[in-house]
């Protein structure tokens, strides 16, 4: 990211902000980023700035689709949803002309962000960042829309939801940005969400991995495809907040000392539910049958646990969102039939996911021992269980999630972890 930008040599830095939807969701607030721009440019800096659709402006779009037809065609979905971001970019713009600072506003399309995959949750091929250099050295802040990009055929299309972070954190790396921050309404990454564990702790540093999986298994506070960029791409990142001036989390490359901390953060996922299919023929190649057809209708199943086949029978279980089931039911009813008599489909909704995650876990032992010990004398029952080389993940009744959370985010001493 340092050293080779094209910018121009007289400024301090070139900092690309990327503000989220709860930053922009009153026109105080815009007013407020505006602001802060400013104090920006006023340091020397030159600046780039993402913005998302003011908040709740997605979600009342999707709302007004299903108004008016139950499945909306994912084509026309992003014509609408991408209509968000081109409010706010241009709100964000006139405040700042408001507050006499030269900026211009660029959709996607003008940002050259081009996309390919599926619409709705498109990948990010490349950025062709021409105009906004142009601007740059113009001397304007460009105010770029984010989650929103065009495909090969000239079709817009939207990154998924939380998408924005993978546009700033792209076209930081794009045109070389010296810093990265995404700006939101916590002060920076912390222990755990703060809304569901009041003791959670704001964490100076994490590692790409650590907030990869952490952002997988629910931690919203970035989207996991930009974490997953970063790394890939080297984007070293701050997360801070958009409402006051402290330090936030810097995101990146992990070092030695940071795997001193045995668990860095806990996570939670709500509207889960359970999938467990027995009377497997255990023979090669019905796990892929099974898992496949699942594959083939785009449903992202996650834990998946087997057990060893007895009596010539194998079982799978594996969770997904509760919004799939009605769908993974229907494509798994076909092959269970081809399976024979003896195959049988359950199913349990209202579970959710619990997940401790560190990069300390290599180095450590005994952490599942700790874990689970605790959820049991908290009277917490665990039903399923799944571990990675740093992540373990259990799945509990919904009801009890946030308790199992608070239970084993104290256990691991994160409430006292310094900040
Ligand atoms: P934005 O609108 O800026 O994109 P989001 O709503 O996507 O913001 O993400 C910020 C929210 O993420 C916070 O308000 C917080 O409740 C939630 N969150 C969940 N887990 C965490 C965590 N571990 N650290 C910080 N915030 C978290
Ligand atoms: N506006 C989009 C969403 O709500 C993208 C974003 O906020 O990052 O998901
Ligand atoms: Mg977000």
């Amino acid at each position: 990211m340092d050293g080779c930008r094209q910018g121009n040599p007289l400024f301090l830095m070139l900092i690309v902000q990327k503000y989220g939807g709860t930053s922009v969701d009153s026109f105080e607030r815009i007013r407020n980023v505006a602001r802060r721009i400013k104090s920006l440019l006023d340091e020397g800096n030159e600046v780039a700035v993402v913005v998302s659709a003011m908040g709740g402006v997605t979600d009342k779009l999707i709302a007004m689709a299903q108004e008016i037809c139950e499945e909306p065609p994912d084509r026309e979905m992003d014509v609408l949803i991408s209509t968000g971001e081109q409010q706010s970019i241009a709100l964000v713009t006139m405040a700042l002309n408001q507050i006499g600072v030269k900026a211009v506003s660029i959709t996607g399309r003008q940002a050259g962000m081009k996309t390919s995959g599926s619409h709705t949750r498109a990948r990010l091929e490349t950025i062709d960042s021409t105009l906004s250099q142009r601007y740059l050295m113009e001397g304007k802040v460009v105010i770029v829309a984010g989650f929103q990009g065009i495909n090969e055929e000239g079709l817009i299309q939207t990154l998924g939801r939380g998408g924005s972070d993978l546009s700033a954190i792209a076209f930081a790396s794009s045109i070389n940005a010296d810093l990265c921050q995404i700006l939101t309404d916590v002060d920076g990454v912390y222990s755990a969400d703060p809304r569901v564990v009041p003791d959670a702790r704001k964490l100076p540093e994490i590692s790409y991995d650590e907030l990869l999986e952490l952002a997988s298994v629910g931690t919203k506070v970035m989207q996991s495809r930009s974490v997953e960029f970063a790394k890939k791409y080297g984007v070293k990142f701050e997360v801070r907040s958009s409402l006051n001036n402290n330090p936030g989390t810097i995101v990146t490359e992990e070092h030695e000392a940071m795997e001193a901390v045995v668990i860095r953060g806990v996570s939670i996922e709500r509207s889960q539910a359970r999938v467990t299919i027995t009377g497997i023929p255990d023979e090669p190649g019905m796990s892929g049958r099974i898992l496949g057809v699942l594959g083939d209708d785009e449903i992202n199943i996650d834990m998946i646990v087997s057990n060893i086949a007895h009596d010539g029978y194998a079982r799978h279980s594996f969770t997904m969102h509760t919004n799939d089931l009605g769908r993974a039911q229907a494509a798994l009813k076909p092959v269970l039939s081809e399976l024979g008599g003896d195959a049988n489909l359950e199913t349990e909704a209202g579970i959710a996911k619990l997940s401790v995650v560190g990069i300390g876990m290599r180095s450590h032992s005994g952490v599942a021992a700790q874990m689970f010990k605790a959820l049991g004398e908290g009277g917490i029952n665990i039903g399923m269980i799944s571990t990675s080389e740093i992540k373990i993940s259990i799945t509990v009744e919904e009801t009890r999630i946030e308790d199992a959370a608070r239970v084993v985010h104290a256990v691991f001493g994160l409430d006292s972890a310094p900040a």
